[in-house]
């Protein structure tokens, strides 16, 4: 992202647009300027805010004047008042701030926008977790917060010496050079990004080992984790194994979202000719 200092007029109204606190009033120069480092290519400046077409010099004269006559001249607080933002065409390795950062950009490995996932929402029909498994998802970031791809490959290094399986439909997943190792591309590990998620699957009994993991590792990165757990409930809808893990190790948690297998997974016709357009996909 970029802001024209020919056109910008310091208003000052983008700067708590920002989710990453990146837009500031440079007062060497007089114009808003962009941390580029903690720019995260999230597009809120550019699509949040209204943009008017006023001309510069006449509006900064106004303001002048304003300021000698002691009244006020300031645009809407929803609006830059001279369109002054300016979307840059991003290139490798910058463009993944974008990618995962911005809502409206799909994600080309996985075809979903946003963090590029669907996690196991669609259990129903893709069952990634199955029965006695355990699936994950640890978040990395929030807005104001943001994580870099090195934090993000401290986990993944950590979750790889453990034997585990990275989710192979995860933009995380794409991005490794070695899933054995976990090891991320080495030309993105500096860039910055609002939120990412790494899945990964196990079994129950290795629930303690990787929940264990997740807490020592998010002590010595720079961002906050928040993790979801999944499994496959018994006929009665109860989860008899997991909980009593969590009940054990002191987490708190709530079932925050269920699956009740009206999926198409549950129409066995419909789940013979997904297999067979995956098979289709395979031999392609
Ligand atoms: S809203 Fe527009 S004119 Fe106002 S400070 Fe931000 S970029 Fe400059
Ligand atoms: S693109 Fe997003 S992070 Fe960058 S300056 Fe605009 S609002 Fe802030």
């Amino acid at each position: 992202m970029r802001i024209d200092p020919s056109k910008c007029v310091a208003c000052a109204n983008c700067v708590p647009v920002c989710p990453m606190g990146a837009i500031y009033i440079d007062p060497a120069i007089k114009r808003a300027t962009i941390n580029e480092e903690e720019c995260v290519e999230c597009g809120t400046c550019f699509r949040g805010m209204s943009q008017e077409h006023l001309n510069p010099t006449m509006v900064r004269t106004i303001r002048k004047l304003a300021k000698t006559f002691l009244f006020r001249f300031e645009p809407e607080p929803d609006v830059c008042p001279t369109a002054a933002f300016q979307m840059n065409e991003l290139q490798m390795p910058r463009v993944v701030r974008q990618v995962f950062s911005d809502p409206v950009v799909e994600h080309v490995s996985t075809g979903i926008k946003g963090r590029g996932t669907e996690e196991v929402k669609t259990n129903d029909v893709h069952p990634r977790v199955g029965v006695g498994e355990v699936g994950y998802t640890i978040e990395f970031g929030r807005p104001g917060v943001g994580v870099r791809f090195r934090d993000i490959q401290e986990m993944t290094h950590a979750l790889a010496a453990m034997g585990v399986a990275f989710e192979q439909k995860n933009p995380i997943t794409h991005l490794m050079v070695d899933k054995k190792t976990g090891d991320l591309r080495e030309d993105i590990l500096n860039e910055k990004i609002l939120s990412a998620i790494v899945e990964i699957k196990t079994t129950i009994k290795e629930a303690p080992s990787i929940l264990e993991t997740v807490r020592d590792v998010n002590k010595r990165i720079d961002t906050v984790t928040a993790v979801g757990i999944s499994t496959k409930c018994d006929e009665a809808g109860e989860d008899k194994l997991l909980a009593p893990i969590l009940d054990e190790m002191g987490f708190s948690y709530y079932r925050a979202k269920t699956n009740m297998g009206l999926g198409r997974a549950s129409n066995p016709g419909a789940v013979k000719e997904e297999a067979h357009d995956e098979h289709l996909a395979s031999v392609r």
